[in-house]
């Protein structure tokens, strides 16, 4: 996600390492990269403006840290800010009542009943009993829809599609005389930009909900701002920021928060039930800036660890080589912050031009193998790795050891699934 914004300001920061000494004037030259890059991601220009001025303020003002060079000053600095535009700390939902409604509203395609049914699985393997509940009444197909789904994953479903304003309140009073704990309201959507259902002010009073989650589309950029405000009446909560695994740019995540003063509690990041993740605004910060996603990395592999579903999906056999060069890539794309990285934990950085000229070996290996070999590599014996090795234009040693790195990092991945975080090096190309 936002990878045209991760690859700019990858380059500012590449031009900005290397000197001594970060002068005003290369603050300033910073600034106005950062600024385009920002604004170029649709990002609020107010946001830009706020959050750029107490970047200089900081930036300037501060003593450089002998261990940092003052580029990656600048980026720290940059990124704490950014992290305290979209909220800070990550914010849970606060789920209060028995059973605690969950009502979800915003305009039409945002992805309000995908959510519904992602938000009743996540709860549901945090130990709560969800119910669904359609309230709905001008689109019959609507409540079909969460219907259908409900009984996918396996989440019981009511329909309060006929009079949503009698019946929810009786679908919550029978729920409670019940294990049911979590009611998820769906609601319906508006045009972009227009006002919310006016039953929706009424359901609002009438069942008190604790939580008021706003979903919008990231795929809308800033549009997001003014389509959120139309709902800002309803005591919204907070914001669940949907399709952030399509070509979504920076721009709703870093504008939203600020301009409508909510948190982000979600983010969907695909159409599957599973496809949510609590927002962790230190997260987002990195993948914007290109520090790759390993913090998200280990937390999946660790919740693996306790449900049988997602330990299914990260079986060691399922970490294919695909998936090795996917994990290369994003910690490559880190390239110029590499003394930053060099400072976490299991991290030893080779110089970034054999990074990537290693880095082009491994890939022109993985492509001269077949679909089945990159997805089974036990099968490639001695007279596959010499084909490989003709494809790419390297040596049957290279194949040997990009294997055997491949191994290293299933291995690795096995000791995160068992929640060891490993001492030794992270696997990199050498
Ligand atoms: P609603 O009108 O707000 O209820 O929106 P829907 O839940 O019906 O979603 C509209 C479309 O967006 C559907 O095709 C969903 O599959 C899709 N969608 C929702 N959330 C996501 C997401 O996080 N990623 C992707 N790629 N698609 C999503
Ligand atoms: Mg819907």
């Amino acid at each position: 996600m936002f990878e045209s914004l991760t690859d700019r300001l990858t380059q500012v920061f590449q031009r900005l390492r290397g000197k001594g000494l970060l002068t005003q004037a290369d603050v300033e030259e910073g600034l106005r990269e950062i600024r385009e890059v920002l604004l170029s991601a649709d990002v609020h220009h107010e946001v830009v403006r706020e959050l750029l001025s107490r970047v200089r303020e900081r930036a300037v003002g501060e003593k450089l840290v002998e261990s940092l060079s003052p580029a990656q000053q600048l980026l720290a600095i940059v990124r704490q800010e950014m992290v305290r535009v979209m909220g800070g700390e990550a914010q849970k939902l606060k789920l209060a009542g028995r059973p605690a409604v969950v009502l979800l509203v915003g305009p039409a395609g945002g992805g309000k009943t995908t959510t519904a049914g992602k938000l009743g699985q996540y709860l549901r393997k945090r130990g709560r009993n969800p119910l669904l509940v359609s309230a709905d009444p001008e689109r019959p197909a609507a409540a079909e829809q969460l219907a259908t789904l409900a009984q996918k994953i396996g989440i019981p479903f009511e329909s309060a599609d006929q009079d949503p304003l009698t019946q929810v309140p009786q679908i919550l009073g029978k729920a409670k005389k019940t294990v049911l704990d979590v009611a998820i309201v769906d609601t319906p959507g508006t045009p972009p930009g227009a006002p919310p259902p006016s039953f929706l002010a009424d359901l609002f009073f009438l069942v008190k909900p604790s939580d008021v989650l706003l979903v919008l589309d990231a795929l809308v950029g800033q549009e997001a701002i003014r389509m959120g405000e139309a709902f800002l009446p309803l005591g919204l909560t907070g914001i669940v920021l949907t399709k952030l695994d399509g070509d979504a740019r920076g721009g709703a995540a870093l504008s939203l928060p600020s301009r409508l003063r909510l948190p982000i509690v979600f983010v969907g990041v695909g159409e599957r039930p599973e496809d949510l993740e609590p927002f962790e605004p230190g997260r987002m910060a990195d993948r914007i800036l290109g520090l790759g996603d390993l913090s998200g990395l280990v937390e999946k592999l660790q919740e693996a660890g306790v449900t049988a579903k997602a330990e299914k999906i990260l079986k060691e056999e399922e970490f294919t080589l695909e998936d090795f060069l996917a994990q290369m890539e994003a910690v490559r794309r880190a390239g110029p912050l590499e003394q930053l990285l060099s400072r976490l934990p299991g991290f030893a950085r080779p110089k970034e031009d054999e990074v990537e000229r290693e880095f082009k070996k491994m890939k022109a290996i993985i492509q001269s193998m077949t679909v089945e070999e990159r997805r089974n590599p036990h099968i490639i014996g001695a007279s596959r790795k010499r084909r490989i090795a003709r494809g790419s234009g390297t040596t049957v040693q290279d194949v040997n050891r990009l294997l055997a790195e491949y191994e290293q990092a299933k291995k690795l991945l096995k000791g995160l699934k068992h929640g060891k975080i490993p001492g030794g090096k992270f696997p990199f190309p050498r």
